[in-house]
């Protein structure tokens, strides 16, 4: 049997709020500075990266989860997803 992967769960549920390849939100005003999607602190082009998820901008620091290579808000959802496959063992 086929078990439906956390992240492909994940992927279906999320809401996208921008398309891959968007650009991040851009501070006006001011060069090469960026909001941050979730905690909309004012970042460094570098230091924001996209969620692959729901295609936020958000910066490495406050908002990314490096396991999952996703943001704060879809991380939460693919620990979710992650639990519930192993209850349904
Ligand atoms: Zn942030
Ligand atoms: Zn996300």
């Amino acid at each position: 049997m086929v078990r439906d992967d956390p992240f492909q769960k994940v992927l279906k549920a999320v809401k996208r709020v921008r398309e891959p390849g968007d650009r991040p939100e851009e501070e006006v005003g001011a060069m090469d500075r960026y909001s941050c999607d979730l905690c909309q602190g004012i970042r460094e082009r570098e230091e924001i990266v996209q969620c692959g998820f729901c295609g936020r901008w958000v910066c490495r620091k406050n908002c990314w989860e490096g396991d999952f290579k996703a943001c704060d808000s879809c991380s939460g959802l693919i620990m979710l997803a992650k639990t519930s496959a192993k209850e349904e063992e």
